[in-house]
């Protein structure tokens, strides 16, 4: 079988650079395409060389135009580069995997408009471990009821443009499910100044920005007695590059469809 074509784009990024790097140590898949914003210093970069692997003779482009021999395009760049991305996909029949986060609900909902008839998955980590947590933190929020206070820490690197994570968003939403009520409507994302008591039943965010930390996640229920912690540390972005290629792969034989990590590693129900 030939080797599934894939385009990288935002190719210079912290995870564009992964993503090659992922893409050229996986069998059965290919670099087609690297893409960057117009006017970056890295347009006509070799794609491999700046990833730090062999030489492809993909160079960098700021004209996705370029790119329509392909089949699946993987995108961790910023929402409105995505969106542009996802009309390209659609026009030229591509699958698409999404890593961006920080989308407002208006963009997600022309996102998904754009995509109504591709295999899209979308997820807002990539990562193995942290979609197991996921299911664990659905399951300890319907064993343990609103009895227990839920909270949510998370921390990333001091570049990161958004908050909470979408990590986060999405252990507050399992959470949520776990105990049948809507995030949207018990979440608190900040405290500051006289707050009042907690109020039963929501779900609070906490948000560390520093350094280099490339990605903590915790899950906290707090009883008088007892804390359950479910917990997850990434110590290296090529966990999100790998599982984002193997997305790409089990795409190839998905008809079209709206797809999260949960499906592409069958944890659901
Ligand atoms: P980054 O800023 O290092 O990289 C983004 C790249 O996209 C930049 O090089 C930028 O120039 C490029 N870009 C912007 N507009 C573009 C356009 N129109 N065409 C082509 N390229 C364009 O950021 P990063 O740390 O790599 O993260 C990127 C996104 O991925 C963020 O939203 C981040 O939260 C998300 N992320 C998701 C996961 C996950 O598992 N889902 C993991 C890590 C990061």
């Amino acid at each position: 079988m030939a080797d599934m074509r894939i385009v990288i784009v935002g190719a210079s990024g912290r995870m564009g650079r992964m993503l090659v790097r992922a893409v050229c140590d996986t069998q059965g898949v290919t670099v087609a395409g690297a893409t960057e914003r117009s006017g970056s210093p890295f347009i006509g970069r070799d794609a491999g060389e700046l990833a730090g692997v062999e030489t492809l003779g993909i160079k960098i482009t700021d004209n996705i135009q370029s790119c329509c021999e392909a089949d699946v395009i993987i995108d961790f760049t910023a929402p409105a580069a995505t969106l542009a991305h996802a009309a390209f996909a659609a026009e030229h029949g591509m699958g698409m995997v999404i890593g961006t986060t920080g989308f407002e609900a208006a963009q997600l909902d022309a996102l998904r408009e754009i995509l109504s008839n591709s295999p899209v998955v979308m997820a807002a980590n990539y990562s193995v471990g942290v979609n197991l947590a996921l299911s664990l933190i659905e399951r300890a929020a319907e064993v343990l009821g609103d009895d227990y206070d839920a909270e949510i820490f998370e921390a990333h690197h001091k570049h990161k443009v958004d908050a909470p994570s979408g990590t986060a968003l999405a252990m507050g939403r399992a959470l949520a499910a776990g105990r049948c009520v809507k995030l949207d409507e018990t979440a608190v994302y900040s405290r500051e100044g006289i707050t009042g008591a907690r109020k039963p039943g929501s779900i609070g965010f906490s948000v560390v920005r520093g350094g280099n930390i490339v990605g903590e996640h915790q899950a906290m229920f707090i009883a008088d007695e007892e804390r359950i912690e479910i917990n997850h540390v990434a110590s290296d972005r090529m966990v999100f590059a790998k599982g984002a290629v193997r997305a790409g792969s089990w795409l190839m034989s998905k008809d079209a469809g709206w797809y999260d990590m949960q499906d592409v590693l069958n944890l659901r129900d």
